[in-house]
């Protein structure tokens, strides 16, 4: 099966910030794919703006050593040098008066017009008024804004107060990566596309559900900022939310933005607040091979935790008294993410206790090898009684959909097709944002009041041992994290 590739309009697309890490290893590379499937046209301009000054001929340079780097798709050496000529660049300070002029100049009237933000959350207000007082942002402007989105309500409410005075919602789109994620979407169909599922998808037939969000590495270059930021904020506000969000909430009327929004938004405001005992924080440790947490943020009296689970539930008619388990973290034994949903056990056992116990269990992997496994139970094969077995119905969508048909874009490339189609569905609405952190504040207040200290755990583990037991106490264990 081959996928379809649908070019987009023309258009114009200035990155901020083009010079910088997000844009050299995420957007640059994953436009030039866009290019080579055939969904960019050729009409398409890609403009870089920073303040270091560049010609276009300095910026295609560092374009191309970009997807030499951070890019392994197979190309020919003209294809790269065609993608190049759509691209340019203007020195612009978001804090200044230069050059905002000359980027109005190379702008089309009829093209769509797109402003990837990929600066500093500081500078957004910056920008968004510059490009109103300078002329560049018509009615049908788009804008996309990276997170952090805020550090808090109060933060988020100011960020998008400031976005608001330049920039109706429906031109600004908040960017989650992993929204962009074929599974996630997929997530989606098979809820919202099948009979199957749907009328299991409840308290009455889901024993519970588990996110895992894990990490092989640690804080990295950026430790000045996890520091301050922490697991909660750079991971559960916004990644894990969302991908709540998706499993647990109700069928929207269509599959449209403000009505799928409006249903991710239900979800947020229905969840209960968190008692602390269901909260566990972890920091990892320091071992022969490497310093830890705190040496790595060097902040040898930092409490900020860099993994955090936690036990939750939604207070709706469809969830009541069934948990989910949450889960995320740096330096843990494999890197993957996985939603899993564990159905009940059958209300009776014809096979009697010997055969034991099996349960169902859908698995959505988001990565690696993005694919679902149902866990059904059969017959042991061969002579010997009836004895019981798990066996995963693997579907994994490179295989299911072939090598040939594969072109499973990556979240960011997909997102930015979506800025320039007008689509916002996979992208935050304000008050989506505002009401996740409306959900996070207080947990985080807590620690703060409290004092709390994050456990620590082993480099390479499944985190800490209090994170075992939250399941544990419920009679639960949580599924291996494996890659
Ligand atoms: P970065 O490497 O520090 O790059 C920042 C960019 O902003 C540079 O191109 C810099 O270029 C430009 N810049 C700084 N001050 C400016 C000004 N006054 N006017 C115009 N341009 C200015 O940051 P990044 O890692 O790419 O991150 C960008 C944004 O994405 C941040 O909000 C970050 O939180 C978010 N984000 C990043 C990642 C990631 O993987 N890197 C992931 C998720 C979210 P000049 O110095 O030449 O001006």
């Amino acid at each position: 099966m081959v996928s379809r590739v649908i070019p987009v309009d023309p258009f114009d697309l200035v990155i901020f910030g083009a010079t910088g890490d997000l844009a050299r290893r995420k957007i640059l590379p994953g436009l030039f794919r866009r290019y080579l499937s055939g969904q960019m046209p050729a009409e398409a301009q890609i403009l870089g703006a920073a303040r270091s000054e560049m010609d276009d001929g300095a910026f295609r340079t560092m374009v191309r050593e970009a997807i030499a780097e951070f890019d392994s798709t197979e190309h020919k050496p003209e294809e790269l040098d065609a993608f190049l000529e759509r691209v340019g660049y203007e020195a612009v300070d978001a804090k200044g008066t230069g050059g905002w002029d000359a980027l109005r100049g190379r702008l089309r009237d009829d093209a769509v017009r797109a402003f990837y933000f990929s600066v500093a959350p500081s500078l957004f207000g910056d920008i968004a008024e510059r490009l109103r007082t300078h002329g560049l942002a018509t009615e049908a402007t788009r804008i996309v804004v990276e997170k952090p989105f805020g550090k808090d309500l109060e933060t988020a409410k100011a960020l998008n107060a400031t976005l608001a005075q330049h920039f109706d919602e429906t031109q600004i789109y908040r960017i989650d990566h992993y929204l962009g994620k074929e599974t996630v979407q997929n997530l989606m169909a098979v809820r919202f596309g099948n009979t199957l599922f749907e009328p299991l998808w409840n308290a009455q037939y889901v024993d519970h559900i588990q996110i895992t969000v894990a990490e092989t590495v640690g804080v990295g270059g950026r430790g000045g900022y996890y520091d301050t930021s922490g697991a909660m904020r750079d991971m559960v506000q916004n990644h894990l939310m969302q991908l709540l969000c998706l499993i647990a909430m109700e069928p929207p009327a269509k599959f449209e933005p403000d009505a799928v929004r409006d249903e991710k938004l239900k979800v947020i405001r229905a969840l209960e607040p968190v008692e602390p005992y269901h909260i566990v924080r972890g920091q990892y440790d320091r071992d022969e091979e490497q310093p830890g947490y705190r040496a790595h943020v060097e902040n040898p009296r930092s409490f900020t935790e860099s993994f955090v689970a936690m036990k939750l539930h939604i207070s709706n008619w469809r969830w009541a008294g069934t948990p989910f388990y949450i889960r995320t973290g740096k330096m843990l034994r494999a890197r993957t993410s996985e939603i899993a949903v564990v159905f009940k056990d059958a209300p009776h056992s014809i096979f009697g206790a010997e055969a034991g116990r099996h349960r169902n269990v859908l698995a959505i992997r988001l990565q690696p090898n993005e694919g679902m496994t149902l866990d059904v139970t059969i017959k042991e094969p061969g002579p010997g009684g009836m004895r019981l077995l798990d066996v995963p119905l693997d579907m994994s969508f490179a295989d299911a959909i072939g090598p040939e048909g594969a072109d499973v874009p990556d979240a960011y490339e997909r997102l930015i097709m979506d800025v320039i189609r007008g689509n916002q569905t996979l992208f935050m609405r304000g008050d989506e944002v505002e009401a996740a952190w409306a959900w996070t504040d207080p947990i985080i207040a807590g620690w703060t009041g409290r004092n709390d200290v994050p456990k620590l755990y082993d480099a390479g583990s499944s985190g800490p041992e209090d994170a075992l037991m939250l399941m544990h106490r419920d009679g639960r264990r949580w599924r291996e994290i494996k890659a």
